[in-house]
């Protein structure tokens, strides 16, 4: 692989000598022209971690208030009490939208002026009743901060009593930008990078698994996110807990801070850059509520190995008027996926793999996919209707266990259209299960 800018070419060649990147590079990927070098450089790494592997979640995201007590310049989604669009959900309501068959439940939302701890667990409780097979991934750093104030018990207490109630994993919101120029002109009130970075590593210590976000695309510089990934890169090679980084696109909304979104470079940029310096993240993640269907799409092409999920009703982008649908069908998921030259995987929040998605129609196109070297484009070509999907869930395998080790035929049979029952056998009988962490 060659590149016409020099200094993505050092980058590229460290890659290959399988050197660690620094700051340097970091700033060398983001302001490369050379954005299909970049690609090509981020993909050939997601290609090494996860093969021709896409995954996704059938979820729902709960925002169960938008009263909050900061006033973060940011967010059009917060709401005071008396606003025309200030919410709270009732149990009820929270319940009803559990109901369906998914296997994740996000909960993120304000910081209730009057609601007390207990009813945030009230929450989780109410999920856990009416969907045991849903996981429960609840509460950012933020939030756990304020529960801790709220109550006046230590972070490691709150968390217990999240767990005790059904948390199961920690979202990675609530990050913005690691830097104190950015904090204080827009979010001066709001939690500092060393304390979520500190609950974060407490939340590992106790074995809880947690995302972590990057909001991008307002005023922050190149160098001040290449400085937010190394930051959250030193307390990954500490305590392995984090599972995805999650690069969220700005929305302006009725902010005035920027006019508008970032670009699509922008965007892929930030996720090859992530990709490439965030090397001990198992996933890097398109979020297409803020990329918007196409460009997490193409994110797919430039590092990342995860879509997120159908997520419902979501709020807090779409009150910042993102403009991408409110929700998304399984079908519309796998076309994306498709449409990528990926493979669908269905995990749940902590990336088990419930199904994989064998290709449908064309033989030639998944037949070229198997057989090509990952530095080559992807060959577009066959329909994406509908496959049935192979239930793979008793085997209990992680989404890094397709490319390597025991499961390794998933992908060979996958790829090569396999009947659905033959990729079952496949991963059934003599195959321990590795738990690896990728
Ligand atoms: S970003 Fe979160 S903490 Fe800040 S005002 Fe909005 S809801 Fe409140």
């Amino acid at each position: 692989m060659k590149s016409f800018d020099p200094d993505l070419q050092r980058v590229i060649d460290k890659v290959r000598a399988a050197e660690r990147l620094d700051r340097e590079d970091g700033l060398a990927m983001f302001e490369t022209p050379d954005l299909i070098a970049l690609g090509q450089l981020a993909n050939a790494d997601k290609e090494r971690r996860s093969g021709p592997f896409v995954a996704f979640v059938l979820n729902r995201q709960i925002n169960p208030t938008n009263l909050c007590v900061l006033s973060c310049k940011f967010c059009d989604f917060a709401a005071k009490v008396g606003d025309d669009h200030a919410y709270e959900m009732t149990l009820e309501q929270i319940r009803q939208r559990v109901s369906e068959p998914i296997r994740e439940v996000h909960i993120v939302g304000g910081l209730h002026p009057d609601w007390p701890f207990e009813r945030y667990l009230e929450v989780l409780r109410v999920i856990r009743d009416a969907n045991p097979r849903a996981q429960i991934k609840a509460y950012t750093a933020v939030e756990i901060d304020f529960f801790a104030h709220l109550e006046r018990i230590s972070v490691q207490e709150v968390l217990d009593r999240l767990c005790e109630a059904g948390l199961e994993m920690m979202p990675g919101g609530g990050a913005e930008v690691f830097s104190e120029r950015i904090r204080e002109a827009m979010y001066r009130e709001k939690i500092g990078h060393e304390r979520w970075l500190e609950i974060h590593e407490i939340a590992h210590q106790r074995g809880i698994r947690t995302n972590a976000t990057l909001l991008y695309g307002h005023i922050e510089t190149y160098q001040e996110r290449v400085e937010h990934m190394l930051m959250l890169r030193r307390l990954q090679d500490c305590t392995s807990g984090f599972l995805s980084f999650i690069p969220l696109a700005f929305q302006p909304g009725y902010t005035n801070i920027v006019d508008r979104p970032a670009s699509a470079v922008e965007d892929l940029k930030t996720i090859a850059a992530a990709r490439l310096l965030l090397d001990n993240f198992p996933h890097i993640k398109a979020y297409w509520v803020m990329l918007g269907e196409e460009t997490a799409s193409m994110a797919l092409q430039w590092g990342a190995d995860d879509l997120d999920g159908t997520i419902g009703e979501e709020l807090i982008a779409h009150a910042a008027l993102a403009a991408t649908p409110v929700g998304m069908t399984t079908q519309r998921l796998l076309k994306l996926v498709r449409e990528a030259g990926r493979l669908p995987v269905q995990r749940d929040a902590l990336y088990r793999v419930i199904a994989v998605y064998p290709p449908p129609g064309s033989a030639t196109h998944w037949a070229q996919r198997l057989g090509r070297d990952t530095d080559d484009a992807v060959p577009l070509r066959g329909h994406f209707g509908e496959a049935t999907p192979v239930d793979v869930e008793q085997f209990g395998l992680y989404t890094w266990d397709l490319v390597t080790g025991p499961a390794a035929e998933i992908r060979a049979l996958a790829s090569s259209l396999a009947p659905c029952d033959t990729v079952a056998q496949a991963v059934a009988p003599e195959h321990p299960v590795s738990r690896s962490r990728g």
